[in-house]
């Protein structure tokens, strides 16, 4: 392993990692289910529309919705089977709401589409790569659902020096990435060196927290297996809550700063999830869409806990039945991490592309309690790892000053609750960031609407008065035309030999 002179960022956590018990057994593939749904909205951007209608029959692999502008990506049937509904159904969703979702009936055949593995990278363009991977409805499967082919794509302003594939995994509970590490090395290596043809970056980082020894040791080992992958390195990071947001991995890894509203391809990086990464590997070099991931399903109540390969749409009740759960009432049900994740309004609710964990029962739970008022201890504000001051963000959140939240740059929280965590208040302050967010970006959207109202509305009075202007104008030519005509003719009449001559 050579390890680079690493950096580091402040603030954070050290957290129990109750990463053992998901991490006894291999891999398994969840059963396939007679019912997929599957929510055109996966992705950050707009959603996929459907491209096929009720009672259609599709084979696995099949697209099913088309990706509908720039900011997104394509949908696909997960098994084959028949198109039973297309029509609202709830959503995995911190807003416990539904969406538009496509169901299949599987038929138990679970056939392919016929599939057009790519076996030489090189013949096709860097854009042509970006198109397969956007077709193949690939996005950040790390949790943040971003479509990979735009973060393929630096454009003609930006080069990338480096590419970090970040494998830290640093929420508590969650496996699937290390898992995923030590069974599938060769998988992820083929998804990196798509990237890197896609990129044509300089150097690589596998970034991979130093609590996953075997994952390092996988990785590095399928990495001496590669000649011709080149100047990259595995680097083990230390373990510290949230080393695996992407700001504070860059951090780490190059001891580089992302300014405020900056992004990463501005310092010449590029960082994506390797289990994003995997996938790559698969869409490109197997044809295979993304239809599947790997879900960690863990948790106090879990009997059976572990890594689950399992096709997109199933319900998760099939998935926790599988595991054995035993899920009570009051359990925490989380889809996420206890940090970052949100609790999830049911057990009917389908695995999606960005289900990296399903968290029933948490070990060491404290009982809810009543948040105490701010005795302005600081605390928060020495545990952000984005440096800001939770405090005063809290404030002026819950006096919905959104102003002042922008001034003490609330779009910089990553909303990794290190704050909540350690405040001895136990006020919920991502609560009322997230809100202040939701609330900001709304009023953003309606001054924006409100905008283009008044725009189209001055844009039609002007049009008017242009028009009127226009017939008012073409009525004085008429009126001159007539009097032109009119005095032309009496000119004539008056010199015209017959005038003057009696009758
Ligand atoms: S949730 Fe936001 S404010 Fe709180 S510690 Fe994390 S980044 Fe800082
Ligand atoms: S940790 Fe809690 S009590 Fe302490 S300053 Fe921050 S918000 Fe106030």
């Amino acid at each position: 392993m050579a390890q680079n002179k690493l950096g580091t960022f402040p603030g954070g956590l050290k957290l129990a990692g109750h990463k053992h018990r998901s991490t006894q057994e291999a891999i398994q593939k969840a059963p396939l289910s007679k019912q997929l749904i599957l929510p055109l909205q996966q992705h950050i951007g707009a959603a996929s529309t459907p491209i096929v209608a009720v009672g259609d029959k599709v084979l696995k692999g099949q697209k099913i919705a088309r990706a509908d502008g720039h900011v997104s990506v394509y949908l696909h049937a997960p098994s084959s089977g028949t198109v039973s509904a297309i029509d609202d159904q709830p959503i995995p969703h911190p807003s416990g709401l539904s969406a538009l979702c496509i169901t299949i009936d599987t038929d138990g055949e679970d056939r392919w589409i016929e599939r057009a593995p790519i076996s030489d990278i090189t013949t096709l363009s860097e854009h042509e790569i970006r198109q397969l991977i956007r077709e193949a409805g690939i996005v950040g499967l790390g949790g943040a659902g971003f479509p990979s082919y735009i973060k393929l794509n630096p454009g003609v302003h930006h080069h990338v020096e480096t590419l970090i594939l970040n494998g830290v995994e640093c929420e508590p509970y969650i496996t699937c990435d290390d898992m995923l590490m030590r069974e599938r090395a060769q998988g992820i290596l083929d998804g990196l060196e798509i990237m890197q043809y896609a990129l044509r970056v300089k150097n690589t980082v596998i970034a991979i927290e130093d609590n996953k020894p075997e994952a390092i040791a996988a990785m590095e080992l399928a990495l001496a297996s590669r000649a011709n992958i080149k100047n990259t390195n595995v680097v083990a990071v230390p373990t510290r809550y949230p080393a695996g947001s992407e700001k504070q991995l860059i951090q780490v890894v190059t001891g580089k700063q992302v300014p405020s509203k900056g992004l990463p391809l501005d310092l010449g990086i590029v960082c994506h999830n390797i289990g994003t990464t995997y996938a790559i590997g698969r869409a490109i070099n197997n044809g295979e869409p993304l239809i599947s991931r790997i879900v960690t399903v863990t948790g106090k109540n879990v009997k059976k806990p572990g890594n689950f390969e399992t096709l997109l749409g199933t319900p998760m009740h099939e998935l926790l039945a599988f595991c054995d759960t035993d899920r009570k009432a009051d359990d925490p049900f989380i889809l996420g991490g206890p940090m970052m994740g949100y609790n999830l309004s049911g057990d009917h609710l389908p695995v999606t592309k960005t289900a990296n964990c399903i968290l029933v029962g948490v070990d060491d739970g404290a009982p809810a309690s009543t948040p105490m008022p701010c005795i302005r201890c600081g605390d928060c504000a020495e545990a952000c790892p984005a440096s800001l001051l939770p405090q005063q963000l809290y404030w002026h959140a819950r006096a919905k000053d959104l102003e002042k939240t922008q001034e003490y740059n609330l779009f910089d929280c990553i909303e990794c609750g290190c704050c909540s965590y350690v405040c001895p208040s136990k006020i919920p302050l991502v609560h009322y960031f997230r809100f202040a967010k939701t609330e900001t970006m709304t009023q953003q959207l309606e001054t924006q609407k409100s905008d283009i109202a008044r725009v189209r509305h001055e844009n039609r009075l002007s049009r008017h008065e242009l028009e009127k202007q226009e017939k008012e104008e073409r009525q004085r030519q008429r009126k001159l035309a007539l009097a032109a005509t009119k005095a032309a003719k009496e000119k004539e009449a008056a010199q015209s030999p017959e005038s003057g001559k009696e009758d």
